[in-house]
């Protein structure tokens, strides 16, 4: 396992009151230790699922301590990383759990001064689990109108299916995204493994997600090469590509997101834990923000990584030497690259 970079000092203030913009977080992996530990009394008994290739049955039952939930995100190799999310994922099976969860993700987020934040839920796992998904986003739209009252936040939701779950499972999640079009979801998503599933097979279940209007990002370049981020901008037309980070083994592609301004959702902690960056010191993001593209920084699965938004900016200044007006353009990218409609990214851009 990776080690995570040691910061010192921590975020400086200048970093944490800077306004910004979240653009790759996934709401079961804003789901804190001490969360986990209160969904598990909630939920003590195993999951009953339809489809039990996703779940292991009995572990979904165990009831976590705060200190055993805290072990369980103590891991040390990429499956314990899995583990921790599927320990999470099992344990969100009722509106009020998702209320909860989103509600929490944006008190946090606010304590960093994000302004807004598009957030992937993972419709695609809830789906394939045999769970009913639109009474649980019920409960995370709860969550969310508290939450803007609350902490004056903007976000906007973008469903995530899984490549490996194949073609019919993400068609499924793009027709629940069309369904919600109006409560705030902006677009769709897909992650899970590249090598296993390219983004060919994804093209008609994409477009039509465009027709109807909704935006699209692929995670690609994170775990398979250049041509898999080819994939999502020519076969899928992404409009934004999540983490990106192995574009910098093709100056071609660099030069074309580049010229085109197509936005990449860095997360550096993420790839150093996850392995796909060696360490810290090998990950791309300044050789990609100098040539040129459009870098936004982000977490990605933050209380798994043990980050936050702020964290990653700190790591950009003090591992990559990014300057004030560097982390200042930054979180103007992070602006500039969301889903929002074109005057109110200009009232967030005259914040920054
Ligand atoms: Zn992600």
């Amino acid at each position: 396992m990776n080690e995570l970079p040691t910061l010192t000092p921590p975020p400086s203030d200048f970093i944490l009151s800077l306004h910004k913009a979240e653009l790759q977080l996934h709401l079961e992996g804003t789901v804190d230790p001490p969360t986990l530990a209160e969904l598990s009394r909630r939920h003590p008994t195993p999951l009953s699922t339809t489809n039990n290739r996703y779940s292991n049955i009995e572990e979904s039952g165990r009831v976590f301590s705060e200190e055993e939930a805290r072990e369980l995100y103590a891991y040390a190799n990429f499956t314990g990383f899995m583990w921790a999310f599927k320990a999470v994922t099992e344990r969100l099976r009722t509106a009020d759990d998702y209320e909860l969860v989103t509600y929490r993700m944006m008190q946090k987020l606010q304590a960093q001064n994000v302004l807004h934040a598009e957030v992937y839920i993972s419709a695609g796992v809830v789906q394939w689990r045999g769970q009913e998904f639109a009474p649980l986003f019920a409960g995370a739209e709860r969550g969310r109108r508290r939450g803007e009252q609350d902490f004056g936040l903007s976000l906007f939701w973008i469903f995530d299916a899984v490549r490996h779950f194949g073609i019919e499972e993400a068609g499924r999640v793009v027709d629940e995204a069309i369904r919600f079009k109006d409560r705030n979801v902006a677009g769709v998503g897909i992650g899970g493994d590249e090598r296993k599933a390219g983004a060919k097979q994804f093209r008609e279940v994409y477009a039509h997600a465009a027709e109807h209007g909704l935006r699209l990002t692929v995670h690609a370049g994170e775990t398979a090469g250049p041509e898999s981020i080819w994939g999502a901008l020519r076969e899928l037309k992404a409009d934004r590509i999540g983490h990106g980070l192995r574009a910098i083994e093709d100056p071609e592609l660099v030069r074309y997101l580049a010229e085109r301004q197509v936005p990449v959702e860095i997360c550096i902690t993420s790839n150093v834990l996850t392995g796909c960056c060696s360490a810290v010191e090998q990950h791309p993001v300044r050789k990609l923000f100098d040539a040129g593209v459009l870098v936004t920084l982000n977490t990605d699965d933050p209380d798994m990584f043990h980050t936050t938004l702020a964290r990653e900016y700190q790591i950009a200044h003090q591992v990559f030497g990014f300057s004030d007006d560097e982390i200042r353009q930054l979180a103007k990218n992070s602006f500039r690259a969301s889903f929002l409609p074109e005057g109110k990214k200009q009232e967030f851009l005259a914040k920054c």
